[in-house]
């Protein structure tokens, strides 16, 4: 028997009250909502914690101060609206545009740490096309920035490196700098292939590895 036919008639003011309770009660724990209404609350809730954690880093964190007051001295002033959170597809983090701003992508950070080197990596580009005559579209000056900003953002620390399921000791943060880098050319719209992502890697390693500005030495 269907239940529903058994059910006593609902008074239709009782019925208005309790779905208003109802929808209350849901906006609140998520329960009963449409996927679209769930997926937009709990953006929301993303982007909140990505602009806190976005403001937190900008004041207190060591590396994105630091590179903050150094683009700032090379006549590239940031400001809180040139970072912008925003929902990305899960294969990034974090992204620079030319134009002078960073995506962070809202909802992708395992803790505040993550987020503080994707924006330090995001920071190096800003820094690089501030600084030097950066054409992104050479896959050697892409190659160059990438290698430096995978190097000194913390992205190749050993524990995230473990976390990632790559153990090997040896030249650990070498090969984690150069895997992360050919991966970023890859992608870039003019590169054709992987083989050539590796040749502009390799052929800019030395000079850019060793290019540590505006930090002192890898930290
Ligand atoms: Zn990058």
């Amino acid at each position: 028997m269907d239940p529903a036919s058994s059910a006593p008639p609902i008074d239709p003011s009782e019925s208005r009250a309790f779905k208003r309770w109802l929808r209350t009660a849901a906006s609140i724990t998520g329960i009963g909502l449409t996927a679209e209404e769930r997926s937009r609350s709990a953006e929301g809730q993303k982007f909140r914690n990505c602009e806190k954690w976005k403001n937190e880093l900008m004041n207190y964190s060591p590396s994105v101060v630091f590179m903050l007051k150094h683009l700032k001295m090379s006549g590239c002033p940031v400001s809180p609206s040139n970072i912008a959170c925003a929902p990305c597809d899960m294969t990034r983090s974090g992204g620079f545009h030319p134009a002078g701003a960073i995506i962070l992508c809202q909802g992708h950070f395992m803790d505040k740490k993550h987020m503080e080197d994707t924006l330090t990596h995001e920071l190096i580009h800003m820094y690089d096309h501030c600084k030097f005559n950066v054409d992104w579209y050479n896959l050697r000056h892409h190659a160059c920035s990438e290698i430096r900003a995978n190097s000194l953002s913390g992205d190749c620390r050993f524990m995230r490196e473990l976390g990632r399921g790559f153990v090997a000791f040896s030249k650990q943060h070498q090969a984690c700098v150069r895997r992360r880098a050919v991966l970023s050319v890859r992608v870039n719209p003019s590169c054709p292939d992987e083989a050539a992502a590796e040749r502009a890697v390799n052929e800019v390693w030395e000079s850019c590895f060793n290019d540590t500005r505006p930090f002192d030495e890898i930290y």
